[in-house]
């Protein structure tokens, strides 16, 4: 712990402050040129590839999930592939594939409150042979004769060319005192911590918003801590910002890791 005499000169902590985060580039695609515009680009959608939207890759071993509240088919999120992800990053995934699957029915009935919401399916899955694709958007299984059906464009976002970029944690107090492993309890520190948040906002240091491996959460309300069925901390290691996945209800979400286990769960906050 840190001395109570402690000054929070920005220069003195800032090396205490810094995490590396690992940014993407996004590239929108769509198989419609009517759909072409400055940013989304002609293609076809591939089912290996990191990305949000399109298609996942299902194998026998990981087929289509249902939810384990409603039954419905669960509605796929997010594809991220190992092997992308610059090395520091690659610890956070055991298999080359993390898949992000949820109910939008049961999202938006409370369940993105619940890290452990049976709404949504967090799974890592090994590279294999792809199921024959299903009827694509096809929610009643046992409507086969859908001829003259409109087929909607192709929407999918891929996710590439992962960097590594500093980040900052917010301004707020409490995770300014946490980062800096002292209590905000008392009126002197809160207001060095105050001070430190100004100098950060003057020498524009941010947390980054969007998707991101590690580095610091973009809490949108209070920050967040959720504990594993282990009892652990869990860090929140990969973020979805706002703009970045737009499924069932907005709003920004976390895969959260347990560091003594290896569970993963997520959380939403709008
Ligand atoms: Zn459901
Ligand atoms: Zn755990």
């Amino acid at each position: 712990m840190a001395k109570k005499t402690e000054t929070f000169l920005l220069e003195d902590v800032r090396p205490r402050l810094m995490r590396a985060a690992f940014v993407p580039t996004l590239v929108a695609v769509t198989d419609d040129p009517d759909y072409v515009d400055d940013e989304t680009v002609l293609g076809t959608d591939d089912v290996t590839a990191a990305k949000i939207g399109g298609a996942p890759l299902l194998t026998k071993e990981a087929p289509a999930p249902k939810c384990g509240k409603c039954k419905q088919p669960l509605r796929f999120v997010l594809q991220l592939r190992r092997s992308d992800l610059p090395a520091a990053a690659q610890v956070h995934l055991a298999e080359e594939l993390l898949q992000l699957f949820w109910c939008d029915d049961c999202q938006s009935e409370g369940g993105a409150e619940n890290p452990w919401s049976k709404g949504a399916l967090i799974r890592e899955v090994a590279l294999g042979q792809p199921l024959a694709p299903r009827k694509a958007r096809g929610d009643d299984e046992d409507d086969e004769d859908d001829e003259g059906d409109e087929v909607d464009a192709l929407s999918v976002t891929f996710i590439r060319d992962w960097q590594e970029v500093e980040d900052w944690p917010s301004g707020q107090v409490e995770v300014l005192a946490a980062a800096l492993e002292v209590s905000p309890k008392s009126e002197a520190t809160r207001e060095k911590l105050e001070a430190l948040a100004e100098a950060m906002d003057d020498a524009e240091l941010e947390t980054l918003d969007g998707v991101k491996i590690a580095g610091w959460p973009r809490w949108v309300s209070e920050p967040e801590t959720v504990k594993c069925k282990c009892k652990a901390v869990m860090n929140p290691v990969i973020q979805l910002g706002e703009d970045a996945v737009v499924v069932g209800d907005a709003g920004t979400t976390w895969i959260l890791a347990c560091p003594a286990c290896g569970k993963k769960a997520y959380v939403c906050q709008q």
